[in-house]
This record gives C-alpha cells, structure tokens and sequence, in this order.
C-alpha cells in the first residue's frame, strides 16, 4: 500500500480520528514531517545481534514494561453498554481473563499517519515501514489493517456482532476475541493487525512462518513482538497471530539483563 498521506495533516474525518475520552484530538496540529526523519537511531551493529528467547508470558511483559514514550496512563474507564452495573460485570470478567487497562497517546500531535486513516506512535509508524519493507524484500506482501484505536471505535468493534440489548453472557463471550474500550493495545498506537495480502488467515500464512520463525527473530530485528503469543497464558483473548507491539530493539535486547549490567546498551 503506497503511504500516500504521510506525514500530512489530517483533514479529513476517518475511523479512528475520534476524540478519547482524556485529553482532546486536535488534528490541525499533527506534526508535518518527513518519513525519512520518523525512524529512531537503532543500535550500534543491530543486525549481528543475537535476540533473546522469549515464552509467551515473557512477551507480554515485555509489552508491559516496556518504557514506551508519548503514553497517558487512562483516569477512567470508558463506558461499554448503557448499564454501568453490566459494564463492572464484563470488566470483572476481562481482568479475570488477563486483559489490562491501557494507555493513550499522550499528545496526538506526534502520531503519524501510514495510511487509510492509520495512525501509529513515531517509533512504531517507523518501524511498520521498514518490517514492511523487509517482508517485501523476502516475498511477503504485508498489509497494514488495524493500528491506532480511540475508546469509541474499540467499543464499536468490541459490540458489533451483538445486538441490544445486550447479554452478560453474549459480552463475557465476545471477550474472547476482543477488548473491550479501555483495555486494547491498539488503544496506545504501538499495536498493528496485519495480514499477507490474499491470505485470509495470516496465522497459516507464509509470511507468518517468516515473522515467527526462531521466537519472531525478524519481528525482534525490526522491535516488534507477538501481541498474544500462542502460550501467553491469561492474557485477554485467545492467541491473536496477526496483532504485533513495538515495544523496540532495546527493549528486546535488554529484557534479560539486569538494571546495573554491564552491557552500555541497557544501562541507561
Ligand atoms: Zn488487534
């Protein structure tokens, strides 16, 4: 997919350009800047680095952990059906389930748009780019379909295949395959779901045997991880192939180490 408004304000209304219920969406102030200047330094001598082996759990706590910048951890929850008592119900359920409260971008202005109305944090809008490229390079058409997501368009997708009025067990069900509004990676920017074009399953796809391979070694090169890994445990719905998070190369590398290591790369 051509990234044909990169960069550029945005004018128009799309999916996502709600606004959150903290903090005002104003996207006359969206930053104006080359993609060329999106991507982060990585370090020194990256590509001859050998990746650390993570388990399902390890990845998820990774994402956790990870000191991601331009986040606002969120005050409230947001409302999910018209029934604040139902609400406390499926979110009880969603904890129970592993899911956890997520934060937004703290300031809008420094999201970049990829394309279609697809918004990510600089580092991962970056990131996308060049794990596209270098699928590309090996044969595998990426495709970007899910990124940025705000409290209202993660409620529309959570209820959408249910109809009012709505059943505790109906929403407790859905939990399976989806978040409910305050507690979606997408909800940070630094989540994409991406397919291989004319794949419809991307877990079966022959890019996803190039993604996963030897512990996602080539998401790693690019820092992104499995969003919910196949043995991530209780971590909210069912093990999502397609859904990734940039959590970055240090992050990975460093994971492992302990804060006073001597290794210059994760000591700061
Ligand atoms: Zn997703």
């Amino acid at each position: 997919m051509a990234p044909a408004a990169l960069g550029a304000a945005v004018a128009e209304s799309h999916a996502w350009v709600e606004e959150p219920i903290a903090g005002p969406w104003a996207p006359s102030t969206l930053i104006d800047e080359p993609k060329s200047r999106w991507r982060e330094p990585l370090p020194a001598g990256v590509d001859s680095l050998a990746f650390p082996h993570f388990t399902g759990s390890e990845f998820n706590e990774l994402f956790t952990t990870a000191e991601l910048p331009n986040l606002s951890p969120i005050s409230a929850t947001p409302p999910i059906t018209e029934s604040a008592e139902m609400d406390e119900q499926v979110r009880a359920e969603a904890i129970e389930r592993g899911y956890q409260r997520r934060s937004l971008p703290a300031n809008y202005a420094l999201m970049r748009l990829i394309d279609d109305g697809l918004a990510l944090q600089r580092p991962a809008a970056a990131a996308w780019l060049a794990l596209q490229q270098d699928a590309a390079d090996h044969g595998f058409e990426l495709e970007l379909n899910s990124a940025y997501r705000g409290h209202r368009y993660q409620r529309e997708v959570f209820l959408r295949p249910l109809e009012a009025p709505y059943e505790l067990d109906d929403l407790a069900a859905r939990l399976e395959m989806s978040a409910p509004p305050g507690y979606s990676k997408h909800h940070t920017g630094y989540a994409i779901d991406i397919s291989q074009e004319g794949h419809y399953h991307f877990g079966s796809s022959p890019a996803y045997e190039w993604i996963s391979a030897d512990n996602f070694a080539n998401a790693k090169k690019h820092g992104w991880i499995p969003s919910y890994p196949p043995d991530g445990g209780r971590q909210g719905p069912v093990p999502e192939p397609w859904e990734f998070t940039y959590v970055g190369v240090e992050a990975i590398l460093c994971f492992h180490q302990p804060p006073a290591g001597d290794d210059p790369l994760c000591s700061n």
